[in-house]
């Protein structure tokens, strides 16, 4: 191998995820899987197939290049649906291509349009309504039009769906705004069947909602961290483990991050490891070196702090953590050398790093530590 480290990613913990999620849902919920961010991280290349052969068929992303990338890999009867940015020069591609799209404003569905009647192919449309997040969906105002102008091109629109996205399912803090969101979009969706138009399939829960608002999962769920193994806040776990009793971990995180020992020396008490001086050998000791640095996205945050699994064992990082490599304490090993594995993230005999713990310490969540993993780390199927 000549990286310096590898991310498996595990076919088998991703079925459990998958069957925990179908188990969970309200009956004949739709599951689409967010593979948004390149999978969350675990990289849409590698992540889709799997996820295919799990029983996946449907997959959201936010923007046309991400679309572009699942399609490259994907079965063709899976499902693809943009849920951010697409160039409106871009609409007769997804068009042609049966890619699934929100429209949240009048200049994207006005090009949508021309775009179908030109190719004489249905623009299939997510209509995104505005109820509180005040990121995008159609205002009250221009929803009218906008309602008007699909009912009289049915022709060249499939309504696939009307959608809303919640802000913050995952804290307790936001309770009256999701419920007040979730009262507002109902109250549009009778507006809009009063016009005697319906949508294929209403939707409007991410991974937050899907757990703590059961209701809001309607006829289709967007799931993103919930598959990979990890729940949206530690809130959104508990919430879960009250409703089910006894606590139980149902979900398996599917990435684990490994690189190996690349040498191991003494260092003398008294002396400093590493630039500068921010570590001190209170004793003699034994350091090991391993070549991952901030640049293949471990923090410098955890200069001092951070943790690894080698030899069995739990141990610390210790000095600053450089561009390529970090210095880890071995002194407590009694046999490691040279080539042996480390682990940043997942399993090593009884112990576990998670990405929770990983990213608590460098103040990033889990979201944004997975989808910061570099892509030129080389991602490796594993049963
Ligand atoms: C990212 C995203 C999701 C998935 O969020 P998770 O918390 O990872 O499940 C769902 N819907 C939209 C619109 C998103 O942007």
């Amino acid at each position: 191998m000549l990286e310096t480290s590898q991310i498996e990613i595990s076919k088998s913990a991703l079925k459990q995820n998958v069957k925990f999620i179908n188990e969970y849902l309200n009956d004949g919920v739709k599951f689409s899987s967010v593979v948004k961010g390149n999978a969350y991280g675990h990289t849409i290349e590698k992540f889709v197939p799997i996820a295919e052969e799990a029983g996946v068929d449907h997959f959201s992303v936010f923007s046309a290049d991400e679309a572009n990338l699942v399609k490259k890999v994907c079965d063709d009867c899976s499902d693809i649906m943009i849920m951010g940015n697409i160039d409106n020069e871009d609409l007769h591609w997804a068009i042609e291509n049966e890619i699934e799209f929100y429209v949240f404003e009048m200049d994207r569905l006005e090009s949508a349009l021309i775009a179908a009647k030109k190719i004489n192919k249905k623009a299939k449309i997510h209509l995104e309504v505005e109820t509180g997040m005040n990121r995008t969906g159609f205002d009250n105002s221009d929803l009218k039009t906008a309602i008007k102008l699909i009912k009289e091109n049915q022709e060249h629109i499939t309504f696939e769906g009307m959608c809303t996205h919640y802000a913050g399912a995952e804290s307790i803090a936001n309770y009256l705004r999701i419920q007040n969101q979730l009262k507002k979009f109902n109250r549009i969706r009778i507006a809009i069947e009063k016009e005697g138009i319906r949508p294929k399939r209403y939707h409007s829960a991410g991974s937050a909602a899907t757990i703590t608002y059961p209701k809001t999962q309607m006829d289709m769920v967007r799931l993103g961290i919930l598959q990979y193994g990890y729940w949206p806040t530690r809130e959104t776990y508990i919430h879960y483990i009250s409703k089910y009793g006894e606590p139980r971990q149902p979900l398996k995180r599917i990435l684990s991050w490994k690189s190996k020992v690349m040498n191991v020396k003494k260092v003398k008490t008294g002396e400093f490891i590493g630039y500068g001086t921010t570590y001190l050998a209170q004793h003699e000791m034994k350091i090991a070196n391993i070549p991952i640095g901030y640049s293949h996205g471990f923090s410098r945050g955890l200069s001092n702090i951070g943790r690894v699994l080698v030899n069995g064992q739990r141990v610390s990082v210790i000095g600053m953590v450089n561009m390529n490599l970090m210095t880890i304490d071995v002194t407590g090993c009694s046999n490691v050398k040279k080539g042996d594995e480390v682990v940043i993230i997942g399993k090593q005999g009884e112990l576990e790093l998670s990405v929770a713990s990983f990213s608590e310490l460098s103040a990033q969540v889990n979201y944004e530590t997975l989808t910061r993993l570099p892509v030129n780390i080389p991602r490796k199927i594993v049963d």
